[in-house]
């Protein structure tokens, strides 16, 4: 009899001790801005990582990316432009830096973080809300000879990226902003990855990382915004596990000057935004930084090139053309669904 007692006790004792790990992940929910872009967080966890997720991003725009903070590794690196010596890196930045060279390469120039100074001409980072039609606004078109002078000192191929250093030429400056929030991502899932972390998905602008599973088991849906109506969509994508979905749009960032629309998304051909007739690309992928470069790429490269850099990478795309048609790879059409047509 005893001896049945001290096994149930044994038995009550181990349930316990097993229970004891297992409260369930609550939800945890955080908006908040950094990078010049909205973060929205929506983390699955038994403790609560929002904090430490903006504070990963912000750290990474500050002490790395941002070539407007000084301070930052991409600010002193353009502080260094034109000098002999070459300007020593981080691991870090350096294979950011050898990766965007690669980008270029395989995109005919179409990807270029040598264009710093053409997005500084048209003031790019500045632009919310401005136009030409505001009498507040300090919008100025860039005179075609500036821009062709400024362009004309561009080019990824004039980097020199050697014994962990590079070299800058007199008259350019880096931009990263066409990989930073892809880079946040990547981050990000790392960070998660270290914590106890049941499911999340967090957008970092036009990047949007999902990782690990809902309580529920349910997928995660992501919507494409549409660009010819703000606030809508144009359909959903339905994603399982770790996924990084970058979309570049015409949308996201412009401004108007005398009833014409200049968007953010310059082609380094003309140092004018690239007009390769279509409105938006989304990127899908496991890879932050790919998916963030890439969506800039195809949209500088239009339908037919961008199709085939992205099949190249092996990741998957969606077109949004000029009319609202939409093309996509192959692979996308397993996670992409149309949304209704509103009644
Ligand atoms: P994204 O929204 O990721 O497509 O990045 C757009 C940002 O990247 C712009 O605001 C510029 O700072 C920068 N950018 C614009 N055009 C290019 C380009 N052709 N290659 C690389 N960076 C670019
Ligand atoms: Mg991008």
């Amino acid at each position: 009899m005893t001896k049945f007692f001290y096994r149930l006790f044994f038995i009550c004792f181990v349930l316990f001790l097993t229970g004891c790990g297992r409260t369930s992940p609550r939800h945890y929910t955080d908006t908040d801005t950094a990078m010049g872009t909205v973060i929205i967080q929506q983390i699955y966890a038994k403790e609560d990582f929002t904090d430490e997720v903006l504070t990963c991003i912000r750290r990474l725009e500050t002490e790395s990316l941002s070539k407007r903070v000084e301070g930052s590794e991409i600010f002193d690196i353009n502080g260094e432009a034109g000098k002999e010596a070459e300007i020593p890196l981080t691991p870090e930045m350096e294979e950011v830096l050898s990766r965007c060279l690669e980008i270029s390469e395989n995109s005919e120039g179409a990807f270029d973080i040598t264009i710093g100074e053409v997005v500084g001409l048209w003031d790019i980072d500045s632009w919310a809300g401005m136009s030409t039609d505001n009498p507040d606004s300090s919008f100025r078109l860039p005179a075609q000879t500036e821009l062709s002078e400024t362009l004309a000192l561009a080019g990824y191929e004039k980097l020199t990226l050697e014994n962990h250093g590079i070299r800058v030429p007199e008259g350019m400056a880096l931009d990263l902003g066409a990989v930073g929030k892809g880079i946040a991502l990547d981050e990000i899932l790392a960070l998660l990855q270290e914590r106890e972390v049941m499911g999340a998905v967090i957008s970092v602008g036009g990047s949007i990382l999902t990782y690990g599973e809902k309580p529920d088991k349910s997928p995660w849906k992501i919507a494409i915004a549409d660009p010819e109506n703000q606030g809508g969509s144009i359909g959903v994508l339905t994603l399982t596990g770790q996924c990084c979905v970058s979309t570049s749009g015409d949308y996201e960032r412009y401004v108007e000057a005398d009833g014409v629309r200049y968007h953010h998304l310059i082609d380094p051909a003309t140092g004018y935004p690239a007009q390769s007739g279509i409105r938006s690309v989304t990127i899908l992928t496991k890879n932050g930084f790919l998916s963030d470069a890439l969506s800039t790429a195809c949209f500088v490269l239009g339908e037919e090139k961008g199709m085939e850099l992205a099949e190249r990478y092996g990741v998957e795309a969606l077109f949004v053309r000029e009319d609202g048609s939409i093309s996509m790879t192959e692979g996308m059409q397993s996670y992409f669904s149309l949304s209704k047509p509103e009644k």
